[in-house]
């Protein structure tokens, strides 16, 4: 069984790989075996999740890019497929929230966001499923969020870009499946991050996510380990275009 889940020999690019639930994938990958290339804007964590990785017996290396530079997008892949050669799983999980009030949302504010966490994984696959293709063997991890399915306050391009990302997993899988690339996204409920931080810090909303659970507390980073290899191996080969809500059941209440 544990062939299944094992991703030795596989190559995993991982946007947002920096830091929060981009750094917690990319050291799952690497523990079932990947070979994994990291990506965001800052150096400083890239280079904490490789010597991480390295550390504890894997293999890192990172790309330091803005996935907001549409346009770069092709050179950024091929920037990925450098140190251990083309990637077989994609990892989608670069974000922002910029939490403005609709009234003060900008244009660019609107495009950037949308840019990071919809367009660039589209353009990131685009770029990077000929080489799964010829393999007949890929994978890609989009990250959804509750706000796919729930609107929340002052979120109104972030939810626009979480709810397509589910759209855009569905497309892709119907455009790649068949070539052996499946195409799924992870869901996750409320965990802490940089991007949370915010939310966190109030400890009273913190504990009113927690009680919208059915399990009763909100996300650990650890709880996205089995789904993300999960989603990235073998196990998953008949799973396609599906959303999993990792969210300790935030959305089935
Ligand atoms: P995070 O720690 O802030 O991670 C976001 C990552 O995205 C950072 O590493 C950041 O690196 C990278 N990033 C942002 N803009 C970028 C750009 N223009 N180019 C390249 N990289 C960029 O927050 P997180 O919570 O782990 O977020 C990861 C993903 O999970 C996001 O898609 C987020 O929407 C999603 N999510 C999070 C939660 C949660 O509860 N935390 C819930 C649902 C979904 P740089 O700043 O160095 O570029």
């Amino acid at each position: 069984m544990s062939a299944l889940f094992d991703l030795t020999g596989r190559v995993a690019f991982v946007t947002g790989g920096g830091s929060g639930i981009g750094r917690r994938m990319a050291e799952a990958l690497a523990a079932a075996g990947a070979a994994v290339v990291v990506a965001g804007r800052r150096t400083v964590p890239l280079a904490e999740t490789v010597s991480g990785v390295n550390a504890s017996g894997g293999r890192a290396a990172a790309v330091t890019a803005d996935l907001g530079d549409l346009p770069s997008l092709d050179a950024v892949a091929a920037l990925a497929a450098e140190t251990f050669g083309a990637p077989d799983i994609l990892v989608n999980a670069a974000g922002i929230n910029l939490r403005q009030p609709a009234e003060e949302v900008t244009l660019e504010s609107w495009e950037q966001t949308v840019a990071v966490q919809l367009s660039a994984p589209f353009f990131l696959a685009r770029a990077l499923v000929p080489a799964m293709r010829d393999r007949g063997w890929g994978r890609i991890v989009n990250i959804a969020s509750l706000q796919s399915v729930r609107a929340m306050p002052n979120s109104m391009p972030y939810g626009a870009a979480k709810g397509g990302i589910c759209q855009l997993t569905r497309a892709m899988a119907e455009a790649w499946s068949r070539h052996g690339i499946t195409a799924n996204a992870i869901a996750p409920g409320f965990f802490p991050t940089e991007l949370t931080a915010p939310v966190f810090a109030d400890a009273a909303r913190a504990a009113e996510m927690a009680a919208r659970t059915a399990i009763g507390r909100n996300g650990r980073l650890e709880d996205l380990d089995g789904p993300t290899v999960f989603l990235a191996s073998r196990a998953s080969d008949y799973v396609t275009g599906q959303t999993l809500f990792v969210d300790g059941g935030f959305t089935a209440k």
